[in-house]
């Protein structure tokens, strides 16, 4: 198995894959930047990577998951979800205060107590913030959603909160905000920088910045 390191580099390179077009290179200055490392340091792990056939490291291009790579970070990144997942639905913790946690038993859990969890929870397919959970042997399924921060006035359900920080998953809470709610989306101001929003239901209107929009992601409704 790899060191949680390694783990947590080739975690950082797939979610900075994803926002690049599939024949894009990763910089290492992002990857460090992810990881809160120096350049120098996240270089000499890129080399030890290549080494390992994890990576396809260009030096001063840059870099990106080779199959195995990928394979193993989808794996890290199964475990993270699913136990998220057990942490909320069986331990009963708040969803705004699981991410840190998870982060660090991504990488102790063993095999045997991750097939356990899956079971326990009837085989999950997203985790509590509405993020798909990969299949054993990898898969993920990428949505067609799109940020809230995109979208014009109509009906939309929230699908998934694409942010870890306890104080803003909080301030959803409090707004009844999750993941599966349905609203309206009354009017964007772009002077202001805010949208307006109504929850399926409810007359109060909501007013949320363009910044936190852009942790939304969204589907419309017909
Ligand atoms: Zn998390």
């Amino acid at each position: 198995m790899p060191s949680s390191t390694v783990e947590n580099y080739l975690k950082a390179i797939w979610s900075l894959q994803g926002s690049l077009d599939s024949d894009g290179l990763v910089l290492i200055g992002q990857v460090a930047e992810k990881l809160s490392v120096t350049p120098g340091t996240a270089t000499t792990m890129m080399n030890q990577l290549e080494k390992k056939g994890l990576v396809e490291y260009r030096p001063r291009r840059g870099v990106r998951l080779k199959e195995e790579g990928r394979k193993a970070a989808m794996q890290v990144l199964r475990r993270h979800r699913l136990i998220e997942t057990f942490l909320v639905e069986v331990m009963k913790l708040d969803w705004a205060e699981v991410h840190d946690d998870a982060e660090e038993l991504e990488h102790v859990v063993s095999d045997r107590l991750l097939k356990r969890m899956d079971e326990m929870l009837h085989h999950p397919t997203h985790d509590p913030h509405g993020s798909p959970i990969p299949s054993p042997d990898g898969e993920i399924t990428q949505e067609g959603t799109a940020t809230l921060a995109d979208c014009q006035p109509g009906h939309y359900i929230l699908k998934r909160v694409r942010e870890d920080q306890p104080g803003f998953l909080q301030w959803l809470s409090e707004l009844k905000l999750l993941p599966g709610t349905e609203f309206v989306l009354s009017s964007v101001n772009a002077m202001a920088g805010t949208l307006s929003l109504t929850l399926e239901g409810d007359k109060e209107v909501l007013e949320i910045s363009n910044s936190a929009s852009r942790s939304l992601l969204v589907v419309k409704v017909n």
